[in-house]
C-alpha cells in the first residue's frame, strides 16, 4: 500500500527571489533560462505582505536574493517589513552596489547577515568568471560588512574554473575576515545546466580540492570561520536531501510572486504554479498541487519505496530526476541505486568538454561570451 503524505508542517524559511535582474553574467547562475521582466516584479506592497504572511505562517528566516537584490531600490522596506513580521534577514549579494549609506540604512531597517558572493580568489579571474569588472567592489563590500559588525559569510560556486583555487578562496575569506566560507559545489539548474559540459570539473580536480577542505578544517582554530563544502552529487553516488524535503521546511517566492518548494520548480510539468497574487501562502502551502505533488513519500516509486534513506533524502531532486529522464517521479539519478545512475556516471567521467559559456545578461536576452 502506498504510504499516506504525513500532515504538512509549517515552514520556517523562506528564499525571496526580489528580482532577476543582476550586474554580473556567471555561466553556474541558478536562475532560470527565462528570467523575470523588472515590470513583472512584485511591488514593495506585495513584498511587504509576503513577509506579513511568511511571518503568520511561521517563517522566522529569509535569504534576500535574486540576481542581484541590491538592485531592488526597496530593499530596505523589504528588510524593515521582515523584521517587523519578525524574520531574521540575510542579504545574499554580489557586493556590487554596496556603499556605505546603503547598508547602514539596510542595518537600521533590521539586516542582520550578509552573504557575499566571489568568483575566485585571484581577481582577474574573478571578474572573468563573473563576466564584468567587481572583485573590487566585493572587497570592499567585505569591508564595509565588517566595519558595520554585521555577520559575513563568503559563498563560492565551485566549478571546473575554480576548484584549483580552493585553498587560495579560503584565505581569501580568512583575509576579509568572514565568519563562515561555503564552497558550494555547482548544482546543474537553469544556466548551469546549460553550461554543464564547460563547468563540470574532473574526478581529480574534486578530490584535490576535497583534500584541501580537510586539510584546512583541521588547521583552522576554533574561533575561525565555519567551513561548508556543498557535496557534488553528480560524483558521490549519493541524492542530496534537496531542500530538506519537497514543500517541507521552506518555500521561494520568485520575482514575479509564482511560489515554489524550491527555485528550480518551475521547469516541472503539470505544477501549476500558483502566485502570491492570486492565493494566501497558507491555502499554497497546504492544498496547491505545486506543494503537495512531491510531499512526503507516498508519491515515490522503486527503489525510493523500499529504501531506507528514503526519510532521510526524500528521493533526492525532483528537477534533476526531471531534467535528466524526463520523468520527475524517477528516483534521482545522483543516487547509485537508481535505475537511471549510468547517466550521471557517464556526465561526470565524460560530460567536459570545450564549450564556450553561455552567459545570462538581462532579462529575455542572452549573449555567448568565451
Ligand atoms: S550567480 Fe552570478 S549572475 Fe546569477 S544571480 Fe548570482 S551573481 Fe548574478
Ligand atoms: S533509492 Fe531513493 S531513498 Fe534510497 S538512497 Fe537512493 S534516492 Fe535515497
Amino acid at each position: 500500500m502506498t504510504p499516506a503524505a504525513s500532515a504538512p508542517a509549517r515552514p520556517w524559511a523562506l528564499l525571496a527571489e526580489l528580482t532577476h535582474a543582476c550586474p554580473l553574467h556567471c555561466g553556474y547562475c541558478s536562475n532560470p533560462l527565462e528570467l523575470t521582466r523588472r515590470s513583472r516584479e512584485l511591488t514593495t506592497a506585495q513584498w511587504t505582505d509576503v513577509m506579513r504572511q511568511a511571518g503568520e505562517f511561521g517563517v522566522v528566516h529569509t535569504h534576500l536574493s535574486g540576481g542581484e537584490p541590491l538592485l531592488r531600490r526597496d530593499l530596505a522596506q523589504i528588510v524593515a517589513a521582515a523584521e517587523a513580521a519578525e524574520i531574521y534577514t540575510q542579504l545574499v549579494t554580489s557586493g556590487v552596489g554596496l556603499d556605505r549609506a546603503r547598508l547602514s540604512a539596510l542595518a537600521a531597517a533590521g539586516l542582520r547577515s550578509v552573504q557575499l558572493s566571489v568568483q575566485h580568489a585571484d581577481p582577474r579571474a574573478c571578474d572573468r568568471i563573473a563576466g564584468r569588472r567587481s572583485f573590487a567592489e566585493k572587497e570592499r563590500a567585505a569591508e564595509l560588512v565588517r566595519a558595520a559588525g554585521l555577520p559575513l559569510g563568503l559563498n563560492v560556486v565551485l566549478h571546473r574554473g575554480n576548484l584549483d583555487a580552493v585553498d587560495a578562496l579560503i584565505e581569501l575569506g580568512l583575509s576579509w575576515g568572514v565568519d563562515r566560507i561555503e564552497l558550494a559545489n555547482t548544482q546543474f539548474y537553469g544556466w548551469a545546466l546549460l553550461n554543464r559540459a564547460a563547468l563540470l570539473p574532473t574526478r581529480d580536480q574534486l578530490a584535490r580540492a576535497r583534500d584541501a577542505v580537510e586539510r584546512r578544517r583541521e588547521m583552522l582554530t576554533p574561533d575561525g570561520p565555519e567551513l561548508v563544502w556543498v557535496v557534488p552529487d553528480y560524483f558521490d553516488g549519493v541524492a542530496k536531501p534537496c531542500m530538506g524535503g519537497w514543500g517541507a521546511v521552506s518555500l521561494t517566492v520568485t520575482p514575479d510572486g509564482t511560489v515554489l518548494p524550491c527555485p528550480a520548480a518551475a521547469t516541472l510539468p503539470d505544477l501549476d504554479p500558483p502566485n502570491i497574487r492570486d492565493h494566501p501562502l497558507a491555502w499554497i502551502w497546504d492544498h496547491s498541487t505545486a506543494f503537495t505533488r512531491y510531499r512526503g513519500t507516498g508519491w515515490m516509486p522503486e527503489p525510493c519505496r523500499g529504501c531506507s534513506h528514503r526519510e532521510a533524502d526524500f528521493g533526492g531532486c525532483r528537477c534533476q530526476a526531471y531534467a535528466l529522464t524526463g520523468d520527475a517521479t524517477r528516483t534521482d539519478p545522483a543516487c547509485r541505486l537508481s535505475p537511471d545512475h549510468g547517466l550521471i556516471r557517464s556526465l561526470a567521467d565524460d560530460g567536459r568538454d570545450g564549450t564556450r559559456v553561455i552567459r545570462r545578461r538581462a532579462p529575455s536576452r542572452t549573449e555567448t561570451v568565451g
